[in-house]
């Protein structure tokens, strides 16, 4: 089935139940805690949060994401994307477990001759809260799954909260077994790479007070509770599509098989390779999607994902073709062409979107040629003092200077057998940042000047949202 089809029946599926489809916001957070948008629940956040009064009882939605933090994990999992899109349901005070429950359920396992995704029952498995017997009696009883396919996962994995006062509730996922050529049996407890996570439905149940992590006393039950979930449209495409990955599915794929093409290499010969063509694949997808919305490359905040997303691509294809040559923009037109079913407005905006990312990619040819002449100087003073140690102050001088991500510099210190002192460069990063913190607060002190206070939120970490994700590995990198 394809993408574009798992989306279209996700939404008439919830619809044919009384849900208002809504359609995606953009993934420019209008939620000032925010950088970009990493879950579907983020657009219906106030409604969650009682600040605002939703114009319907229950919604559904296909909302784009983007999860920064998971930009280590793509090509090396099977799983995680930086761009993806959430198919939700959500309950505003409305139901609550006793209907998400078999709703899912009943999505997923309806044959598809009847409009579901007709996935064999005997291949999925659920998980619930520790404590959670209702979520567990409602998939045993009501829905009719085996207990022994029903496993207790505890807060890390199953308990949603927004990491301030307010909301929160346990969660219940449902998982797809690949198979026993994926690992070992025991279910996604044991085995998180053949139990594929699908769907996460999240029950906002109860009122907590202030804490820290997942350590806070909860205060009461909400008055009124609501239903959030999440279920991965490029996960669900690769099971349905019966895929290895979520690169190779029909509409990622298509870039990765022509990464390929371009590069002269073949997709399955090598993993390192492999790795490196999932990766262009995906981030060319996530940069199609983000000028697409409105980011332009810069050196802070959503900027910065968008220029470590393209430099990134920029350099795979650069090691994966052994030359310089440029192969972004027709990798462009590969994916907004993929992706233009479900995105018509990508046409009207192509030429935008290819203006952006080609002078993107010049300006990058200026910076790695410069920057690049630093680094082999660097390098070269390191061997000759017989160490074996890039230092953090020219990692940094790097980042600072020639806006050298850090992964850059790791991965090229590393093609030259060496290490680099991160500890310093982290250390350095952090007296940069305070320095600007302590100098933006002197400023607002002294004229009250907002602009520059809302920098300084957005440096200082209150960019974090942690409702599905944390952000630390932007915090790292910028
Ligand atoms: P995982 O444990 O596999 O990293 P998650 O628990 O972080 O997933 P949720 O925050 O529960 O994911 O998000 C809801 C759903 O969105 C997931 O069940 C999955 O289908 C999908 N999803 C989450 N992160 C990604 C990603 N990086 N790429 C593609 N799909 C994702
Ligand atoms: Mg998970
Ligand atoms: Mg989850
Ligand atoms: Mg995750």
């Amino acid at each position: 089935m394809e993408t574009a089809e798992i989306a279209r029946r996700f939404l008439a599926f919830f619809e044919k139940n009384g849900h208002t489809v809504v359609p995606s916001a953009s993934l420019i957070a209008e939620d000032p805690t925010l950088l970009l948008v990493p879950a579907g629940m983020v657009p219906f956040k106030p409604y969650f949060l009682g600040q605002r009064t939703p114009p319907h009882a229950t919604a559904t939605s296909v909302q784009k994401c983007i999860r920064t933090k998971d930009i280590e994990e793509v090509g090396k999992t099977s799983r995680h994307a930086t761009f993806f899109q959430m198919l939700g349901n959500f309950s505003f005070g409305d139901y609550f477990k006793e209907r998400a429950i078999p709703l899912a359920w009943e999505l997923v396992t309806t044959p598809v001759e009847e409009g579901g995704f007709g996935i064999d029952p005997e291949r999925l498995w659920v998980t619930v809260y520790l404590d959670d017997d209702e979520a567990a009696e409602i998939w045993r009883d009501k829905v009719g799954v085996r207990p022994e396919r029903i496993q207790r996962m505890g807060k890390e994995e199953n308990y949603w909260d927004m990491g301030v006062p307010g909301p929160c509730g346990p969660c219940s996922e449902i998982f797809y077994d690949r198979g026993p050529e994926y690992g070992a049996e025991g279910g996604p407890e044991a085995d998180e790479n053949r139990y594929i996570e699908i769907w996460n439905l999240v029950f906002m149940q109860y009122e907590r007070g202030e804490g820290s992590g997942k350590d806070y006393p909860i205060l009461g039950e909400l008055p009124k509770k609501n239903i959030d979930t999440g279920l991965g449209l490029e996960r669900l495409a690769a099971v349905l599509q019966g895929v290895d990955n979520i690169y190779e599915t029909d509409i990622i794929g298509r870039v990765l098989h022509r990464a390929a093409e371009l590069t002269g290499t073949r997709y399955g010969d090598d993993e390192q390779q492999d790795v490196m063509l999932r990766v262009v694949a995906d981030h060319v997808r996530s940069a199609v999607m983000l000028v697409g919305d409105g980011v332009r490359p810069g050196n802070e905040k959503a900027g910065y994902v968008l220029r470590r997303i393209l430099r990134r691509s920029i350099r795979n294809l650069r090691l994966l073709s052994g030359t310089d040559a440029s192969f972004l923009h027709e990798l462009t037109e590969v994916s907004i062409d993929a992706m233009k079913d479900i995105y018509p407005d990508l046409l009207d905006k192509a030429q935008v979107i290819f203006g952006v990312i080609d002078t993107e990619e010049k300006n990058f040819a200026d910076t790695l040629r410069s920057g690049t002449a630093l680094f082999n100087r660097a390098a070269e003073r390191t061997r000759a003092a017989g160490g074996s140690t890039f230092s953090g102050a020219d990692a940094f001088q790097l980042h600072d200077t020639y806006g050298f991500p850090i992964d850059l510099t790791l991965e090229m210190a590393a093609e030259q057998g060496l290490q680099v002192d991160e500890d310093a460069f982290t250390e350095l990063m952090t007296r940069q940042k305070e320095t600007a913190k302590r100098d933006a607060k002197a400023k607002k002190l002294g004229n009250a000047d907002i602009s520059v206070y809302a920098r300084l939120l957005d440096t200082s970490g209150a960019t974090e949202f942690l409702g599905y994700t944390d952000h630390e590995g932007e915090a790292r990198v910028l």
